[in-house]
């Protein structure tokens, strides 16, 4: 079991790392060590040597691995989140990082548990046929740092599960979370079956244009998936691409405002909006839309915000200043488009710390930038419709299709509804909940793939097909 003090002590380095601070505070909180590309060609030809004995294992052994991996997950998980939260600056309480602990555990023992049998596609007169999922041998992965750890497992562990190797690079705003959660999972795997590398840019771009990656798993930006496209032509590896989203929400009119307005409210600024499929702009029927309004800023109102490590804060600041700046930017253009602050705006931009309050605006442009672009934060465009046909329209007009959510009192018309959005997933009176047996990956600019479940199996697995 490993303390706070004792996992941080593991993952940073005295000196020559790279400075990791609490978005909270400001503050120091360690060196993260830096690797290069000499560091990846060496990584990646450990992760060769230890794949076909891992491989060997068998998917038997290799699931009483994951399932022993996730109970040193488990019993370190206090010490992981505190971590989380120190880094990224999710709150411990909430959807925030005990919840994203207990999903790293989650998710690898799906992965453990999840049977895939070889398919017998053809069986007749002409002969049979067998569809078989083999190792893609070495998969690399890259990550974003909203969800560092919880998307880190999102990778590896079907990526482990199917007999392949792994070599890792978190985002440089969150090596830590991710170090950590190697850390413990690698008391109890085999030496090279899994390595994380921190490192900036450039690394990901190395392991991109990388010959020897059987696979590759991306999630982060669109802008950084097309590079990634562009990169790996050369060679060819398999690819599962989850991008960004910019996800919309349609309430139809027969919806209970009252209701809806906690779910609401969770679905769009869970993890203080950083979430890839969260909800990102709302359009609601007019004959409710103030209602809607008026019930959303009154939990927004009583929702709190603070350090990600103190037990009261269910909101927490955004994770780098960056960030901070596209959420403030965007919520003063809107008001220049001519958008209402219902709730929040103004930060206090001197203060320590990445804080954006919750923000509700209405009355804006179908076409504000608030609107069509991703903010990935706490600031949610509230749009008032009048035909539903419109509002589907809206819904599809953007390039991006990660999630989507329909909100009404009839789950059959709202359903049918979901049926005409473009995205990957499309909730009914929820939004962004993920579950590991339930396949998640996005369209249009979203990328392409999937993740969980058998087809995430399949995903990291190289078909192939014997037939006699
Ligand atoms: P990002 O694209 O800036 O960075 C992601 C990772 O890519 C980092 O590790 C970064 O170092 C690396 N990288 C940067 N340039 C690279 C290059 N040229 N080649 C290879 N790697 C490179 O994204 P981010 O800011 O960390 O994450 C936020 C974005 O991720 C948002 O758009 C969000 O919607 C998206 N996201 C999507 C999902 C999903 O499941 N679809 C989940 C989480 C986040």
């Amino acid at each position: 079991m490993q303390t706070y003090e004792t996992l941080l002590a593991a993952v940073t380095t005295p000196d020559g790392g790279s400075s990791v601070t609490d978005p909270a505070t400001d503050e120091l909180i360690g060196l993260a060590p830096e690797r290069g590309s000499a560091d990846l060609d060496r990584a990646v030809a450990v992760a060769r040597t230890a794949q076909p004995g891992w491989e060997a294992l068998g998917h038997e052994e290799r699931s009483r691995l994951l399932n022993a991996a996730a109970d040193a997950v488990d019993a370190s998980a206090e010490a992981l989140a505190q971590l989380i939260s120190r880094e990224q600056g999710k709150p411990l309480n909430g959807p925030g990082s005990r919840f994203e602990a207990g999903g790293v555990s989650a998710w690898l023992r799906t992965a453990a548990a999840t049977p895939l049998e070889p398919e017998r596609v053809l069986d007749d007169e002409s002969g049979q046929a067998t569809l078989h999922y083999r190792a893609a041998g070495v998969v690399g992965a890259i990550g974003p740092w909203n969800w560092p750890a919880l998307i880190a497992a999102w990778q590896f562990a079907p990526a482990l599960r199917m007999g392949n190797t792994v070599v890792m690079k978190p985002s440089e705003h969150t090596p830590l979370s991710v170090l950590a959660l190697a850390a413990i999972v690698n008391q109890v795997l085999p030496d090279g079956v899994l390595t994380v590398l921190p490192g900036d840019r450039d690394l990901g771009a190395a392991m991109a244009a990388h010959p020897e990656f059987g696979k590759l798993m991306f999630t982060g930006s669109t802008r950084t998936g097309r590079a990634i496209v562009r990169s790996s032509a050369g060679h060819l590896p398999r690819l599962t691409l989850e991008l960004g989203g910019n996800d919309p929400g349609i309430v139809l009119p027969d919806a209970d405002p009252a209701a809806i307005a906690e779910d609401l409210f969770w679905g769009a600024f869970i993890n203080t909006g950083q979430t890839c499929a969260a909800l990102k702009r709302l359009y609601v029927h007019e004959t409710i839309h103030d209602d809607v309004v008026d019930a959303l800023a009154a939990v927004a109102a009583r929702m709190p915000m603070g350090p990600g490590t103190s037990e009261a804060s269910l909101l927490g600041p955004l994770t780098t200043a960056d960030q901070f700046r596209i959420v403030d930017k965007l919520v003063e253009q809107a008001k220049a488009d001519g958008g209402r602050l219902v709730i929040g705006g103004n930060p206090d931009r001197g203060a320590p710390g990445n804080f954006y309050p919750a923000t509700l605006v209405t009355d804006l442009p179908l076409d504000a930038s608030l609107v069509v672009e991703e903010q990935f934060g706490p600031a949610l465009p509230i749009m008032a419709y009048t035909d539903l046909d419109e509002a589907i329209a809206q819904a599809n007009a953007l390039d991006a299709g990660l999630g989507a959510s329909v909100w009404s009192g009839d789950v059959e018309r709202a359903t049918r509804v979901a049926a005409r959005i473009e995205a990957g997933t499309v909730w009914v009176n929820k939004h962004g909940t993920v579950h590991p047996m339930v396949p998640f990956g996005g369209v249009k600019g979203s990328g392409y793939g999937l993740e969980f479940g058998v087809e995430g199996l399949k995903a990291v697995a190289v078909p192939q097909v014997i037939a006699t």
